[in-house]
């Protein structure tokens, strides 16, 4: 059986980044794959070298149009990041996006906080069942505010944010965040590493409130915590990661982080709450045919996998694909449900932002893009000839509301 021992599954975090347009989604998206050190240069969303933007009709316009993925790596970690549109005209590539997903960061502005695209972009990753964790971006901005965001969420999205960082300074004075899982500081200052130390004084009493707002929320969700809460009138560090771990996953709670994606290495604790609180391919349910066929994540058993992409890229016709069930082979033969007609693979690529990397296979779990497939489309179903099958269609989406 095919499967990678250097990467097994539970290490692959397939997720994108939603947001409003302007949120900084973009910004959010650059500094991730800086951090991760896919990109050694910084793309600068203003003069058109962004890495995820790459279609120049996105680069004239200033907004992400086409959904790209790209993979890099985070503390033993394969992320594949998604792109999705964020831009109203492009609900089907948004809606298409999403069901590729294992789980999302939803990027909002810190000055102000849920707006209606937020709203509409949340209700269809509500219905697509991706789990979340919100991130309140640009803390240095002149009026950002942390509460004020939180209760917009609480208010607009969902009834429980679960607050993890509480903010080390304001506005322009914004270096860094106490973890309030870790009861740490982390700060940073402007291309220096993110640095680990005690929670300053002046802020341990608000913090020790804090931790303590974000037990009892937990504890009042999560029957586990809830008994050692009781027992123990506290939460230890691990039950609480936990504990989020499975609110994140059943969407019974969102966790909220902060920070600016100005700053750059301060995305680094955002990674790790991906890492920490996202699901794995293995922690979402089985995809289902149209006629009610499951098909396991599971590289044995036979392929199916979605084509969501279909880019011309330098290197020819690029269809991304979600490998949800099976192996896709370099060189197979592929039925493509929806052209109803065979296809051969011809070169398979995991998408880096500095280069493609050519894989002799790619295994259920995992988001990868293919070279030389003629009739496939963004939507059709890749699978085994002799196993054939069309993927359930994404249930109704509801349009998506124009912003004033
Ligand atoms: P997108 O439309 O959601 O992709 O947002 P962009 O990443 O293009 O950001 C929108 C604007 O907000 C751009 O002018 C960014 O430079 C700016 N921006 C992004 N992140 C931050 C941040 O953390 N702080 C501040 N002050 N501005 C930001």
């Amino acid at each position: 059986m095919r499967t990678n021992h250097l990467n097994p599954l539970s290490v692959v975090r397939n997720l994108g980044v939603l947001a409003h347009v302007d949120a900084g989604k973009t910004t959010v998206t650059e500094r991730i794959l800086f951090a991760t050190g896919t990109t050694h240069k910084r793309g600068e969303v203003h003069d058109g070298t962004t890495v995820t933007d790459f279609d120049p009709q996105e680069r004239d316009r200033g907004i992400t149009i086409f959904a790209a993925a790209v993979s890099c790596a985070w503390d033993g970690h394969r992320l594949n990041l998604i792109d999705t549109p964020g831009h109203v005209d492009f609900a089907d590539e948004v809606e298409r996006s999403l069901r590729v997903l294992d789980g999302a960061i939803a990027v909002f502005d810190a000055v102000a906080g849920v707006e209606p695209q937020s709203e509409s972009v949340w209700r269809q990753a509500d219905r697509h069942g991706v789990p979340r964790i919100a991130f309140v971006n640009k803390l240095d901005r002149a009026g950002a505010d942390l509460d004020t965001a939180v209760e917009s969420i609480r208010r607009r999205l969902h009834p429980a944010p679960l607050v993890v960082q509480l903010p080390i300074g304001r506005e322009d004075g914004f270096t860094g965040v106490v973890d309030l899982v870790g009861m740490r500081a982390l700060t940073w200052t402007d291309g220096g590493p993110v640095e680990e130390g005690p929670v300053p004084g002046a802020l341990r009493e608000e913090a020790l409130g804090r931790r303590r707002l974000l037990e009892e929320a937990v504890a009042e969700r999560h029957p586990a915590a809830l008994e050692e809460f009781c027992d123990r009138e506290t939460l230890s560090a691990d039950t609480l990661t936990a504990a989020l771990r499975d609110l994140t996953r059943s969407g019974d709670g969102v966790v909220v982080l902060c920070g600016s994606a100005y700053r750059d290495r301060g995305i680094e604790p955002l990674l790790d709450a991906v890492v920490a609180y996202l699901p794995s391919p293995l922690d979402v349910p089985a995809v289902r045919g149209e006629q009610g066929e499951e098909r396991p994540c599971d590289p044995a058993a036979p392929l199916a996998a979605l084509a969501f992409k279909v880019n011309a890229g330098p290197t020819g016709r690029l269809t991304y694909v979600r490998v949800y069930s099976g192996t896709i082979e370099k060189g197979a033969t592929v039925w493509d449900a929806g052209a109803r007609r065979t296809e051969r693979v011809g070169r398979i690529l995991r998408v880096r932002a500095d280069r493609h990397a050519p894989l002799e296979w790619a295994v259920a779990g995992d988001i990868v893009a293919l070279v030389g497939l003629k009739s496939a489309r963004a939507g059709s179903t890749l699978c085994a000839p002799d196993a054939p099958l069309v993927l359930e269609p994404p249930s109704a989406a509801e349009p998506v509301v124009s912003v004033a």
